[in-house]
Formats: structure tokens, C-alpha cells, sequence
């Protein structure tokens, strides 16, 4: 499911994650030369992704799972 970037944090392991609008978080690493993604490496490059959309994978597990409310 794709959700916007409203911001950003760092783990315990000083990688960059992404704060979707939904409230999960997703990393945006920066991997070279697996990922590359050295926008996230400065403020500005971060900045300037805000408002682009990732597809979020926990939003899509939750969708899946069967709904669990009471008959
Ligand atoms: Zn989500």
C-alpha cells in the first residue's frame, strides 16, 4: 500500500527510516552498491523526498490478515 513520507528518524543503528502517514516506519537506507539511496544521507535530500510514496508492507499485512472483531 502506498503511503506518503511525513519524516524521518534514526534507529539504534544510526540507519534512516521513514515516517509514513499511516505511522509505520520503513527504512531508507543507504547501501551502495546494493541500494542506493544518497538522498537520505542529507537533510536536504530527505527534505526533498517528503510527499513521495513508499508501499508499505506492514499496511499490507494488515490488510491481509482476516478481521478479528466480535459477531
Ligand atoms: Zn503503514
Amino acid at each position: 500500500m502506498n503511503r506518503r513520507i511525513i519524516g524521518y528518524d534514526e534507529d539504534e543503528q544510526g540507519d534512516w527510516r521513514a515516517k509514513l502517514e499511516c505511522g509505520h516506519y520503513q527504512h531508507v537506507r543507504h547501501r551502495p552498491p546494493l541500494v542506493s539511496r544518497e538522498w537520505v544521507l542529507t537533510e536536504a535530500g530527505r527534505k526533498s523526498r517528503l510527499g513521495f510514496e513508499l508501499n508499505c508492507k506492514r499496511c499490507d499485512e494488515e490488510a491481509a490478515q482476516p478481521t478479528t472483531d466480535c459477531e
